[in-house]
């Protein structure tokens, strides 16, 4: 996600891990919407393996009302709460099973019923962290990926885009039409989605074998729409790997977020069409095609290997397509987030603390601090090994999930040294480093005596660059203690110096 605008509040309530019961394999869901009403009648048949015996099959499911679980002919009795329903079934470890839940009811969140700001009646999922179940039951968790298949039924003017390939579009009769979608990539609930909409809909361009298509409201159609989406797909398909969806679709949308990384079906704030920033919020949104989406995280307290990855890969784009000092200056303004973030909230990137709300973890330790601890890695390990270490990442966690340690193994294989102390200070530590640079210039024997004193707790690691002089090459300096002394042979007494000229280190500097 990026540029969150927080219009509704979470109500998810459950704990991040848990052990599971069942891997779903797949979703299919029949879903029926009309004009005169925002209730939905829905069916879905989850395919899915046992992990372990259970006689109390659970999935998340919020204000939906139930009306009859079947396989074939078999009907299953079930029990509902406020946010789950219970099948009571003999599932045996290892087994597969099918279930079929036929169910309707009036969304209050996941599936957003509501109009744009044209007026039209708009259709759009928006399920991030875990509100998909707030329209259809499923494991609404990101450790759980599976197949998306749905048929959406819908009054024939609106236009249904969803994940994945469209297998069909049949008219009802009645003014109806049904079309059909289907992912084969199995996907994280969060980044399952599809809109009905009265979308103006325009082929950008092809990459490879994957077509990119903007859609639209009608009343935008004039903008470019998501176009440039064409010149940021390659960028990231040669730097970290192949994309892994059939198609890129960039639709306009009313997320609640700025955009919402969707797998093959990205959705965008309404007003994105235009925007001055559009540039660097489709870079990041497609990004996340890799990191989020391909790759997804264990759980929600890793989410920096999403948003930390997509605030950077942005930047790497930005770099690529303008210049380093592109780069520089988002870092900069970065670095100045994270410090006022630091000051309002000590809490680490990797926030274990966290077990509910997870809207919370949409700040800058998850966007800008991860991003800046891929570029101060980036920097320890050099360009060659930390793009290495990023594709070999890539092609072991492609399609399944990957925690913070998984990523470090990574990195400690292509940097050939072992990260644990970097990883540990910079995204498992509240503090960031807090420095004062004291210059003392000694006219007998010319030299600057330099002292760096690590003012917060606990001392950090890491290498200071500097120049007395900005006509000569940066020195680094390796600070690890409390204070760190230098002695400089200077023929005169420097006008000053220039700390971290580079912009190569997440620190705060006494003034
Ligand atoms: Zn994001």
């Amino acid at each position: 996600m990026k540029n969150i605008i927080l219009l509704s509040l979470c109500t998810c309530l459950f704990t991040g891990i848990r052990a599971q019961q069942v891997d779903v394999q797949s979703y299919a869901i029949s879903l029926n919407l009309q004009d005169t009403t925002d209730q939905i009648k829905a069916s879905v048949s989850i395919t899915l393996k046992y992990l372990q015996s259970t006689r109390r099959l659970k999935f998340d499911l919020a204000g939906m009302k139930v009306k009859e679980v079947f396989t074939g002919p078999k009907k299953y009795s079930f029990e509902q709460d406020a946010n789950a329903l219970y099948i009571n079934v003999d599932g045996k470890a290892g087994e597969q099973g099918i279930y079929t839940i036929t169910y309707g009811g009036t969304p209050k969140d996941g599936l957003i019923i509501s109009r744009n700001k044209y007026g039209h009646r708009t259709f759009f999922t928006d399920h991030w962290p875990d509100r998909a179940h707030q329209w259809f039951p499923c494991i609404d968790h990101p450790s759980d990926k599976a197949i998306f298949r749905i048929s959406v039924a819908a009054p024939d003017h609106y236009t249904v885009v969803a994940n994945g390939v469209k297998k069909e579009e049949v008219n009802m009769g009645g003014h109806m039409k049904m079309t059909s979608w289907e992912e084969k990539v199995p996907l994280a609930t969060k980044v399952m989605a599809f809109a009905a909409a009265d979308f103006s809909v325009t082929h950008s361009g092809d990459v490879g074998n994957i077509p990119v298509d903007s859609y639209v409201f009608r009343e935008d159609s004039l903008h470019q729409g998501y176009a440039r989406a064409t010149q940021i797909l390659p960028y990231f398909i040669q730097l970290v790997g192949p994309f892994q969806f059939e198609k890129l679709a960039n639709i306009q949308s009313k997320t609640i977020f700025g955009g919402m990384e969707n797998a093959g079906a990205i959705f965008y704030a309404e007003e994105s069409p235009g925007h001055e920033k559009l540039e660097s919020l489709l870079a990041h949104e497609i990004a996340h095609q890799w990191f989020g989406d391909a790759v997804t995280e264990t759980d929600w307290r890793h989410l920096w290997l999403s948003e930390g990855f997509a605030t950077y890969f942005t930047l790497l784009y930005m770099e690529h397509t303008y210049s380093t000092d592109t780069l520089k200056a988002s870092l900069k303004a970065d670095r100045e987030k994270i410090i006022a973030f630091a000051k309002r909230r000590k809490t680490p990137v990797v926030d274990t603390t966290v077990h509910s709300n997870y809207m919370q973890l949409l700040n800058a330790n998850s966007y800008e601090r991860g991003g800046w601890v891929l570029h101060m890695l980036r920097r320890k390990i050099g360009d060659e090994r930390f793009r290495a270490g990023i594709r070999q990442y890539f092609r072991d966690y492609n399609g399944r999930n990957a925690s913070t340690d998984d990523f470090r193994a990574e990195m400690e294989r292509a940097g050939g040294e072992n990260l644990k102390g970097f990883f540990t200070q910079w995204l498992y530590t509240a503090a960031i480093p807090e420095l004062q640079v004291n210059l003392n210039y000694n006219e007998s024997t010319h030299t600057v005596k330099m002292e760096v004193i690590q003012n917060q707790l606990p001392l950090f690691e890491f290498p200071l660059e500097y120049t007395l002089d900005k006509t000569k090459p940066l020195q680094k300096l390796m600070i690890k203690d409390k204070v760190t002394t230098v002695m400089i042979p200077a023929a005169a007494k420097p006008a000053g110096i220039w700390l971290d000229p580079d912009i190569n280190l997440l620190a705060e500097f006494a003034r």
